[in-house]
């Protein structure tokens, strides 16, 4: 059998074009939630993107990511870069 157990994927959401509908929570509870502001993002890592979604969350994550209206659910098979804006500082 070919079967591959590790499959692995990494999460956040842009917050920049979340609309809140809310979607993301109703499909992965257990991935997503909305801070005060309404906007989603993953309780997984802080919206960070950089520890794996855990197996059995990842159907949960793929209804996530097709039901969002707004492609805001990005997903990953490597860590996302979280220090893209505080590690290239030209004086
Ligand atoms: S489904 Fe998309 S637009 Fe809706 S709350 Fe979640 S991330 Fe935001």
């Amino acid at each position: 059998m070919d079967h591959q157990p590790e499959e692995v994927r990494y999460t956040r959401v842009d917050q920049d074009t979340c609309i809140s509908c809310g979607a993301c929570e109703m499909a992965a509870p257990d991935i997503f939630h909305h801070n005060d502001e309404g906007l989603a993002f993953s309780i997984i890592d802080g919206n960070q993107g950089i520890r794996p979604i855990p197996e059995e969350l990842l159907m949960d994550l793929e209804d996530a990511y097709d039901g969002c209206p707004t492609e805001s659910i990005l997903i990953s098979d490597s860590p996302f870069d979280t220090a893209v804006h505080s590690g290239d500082n030209n004086e």
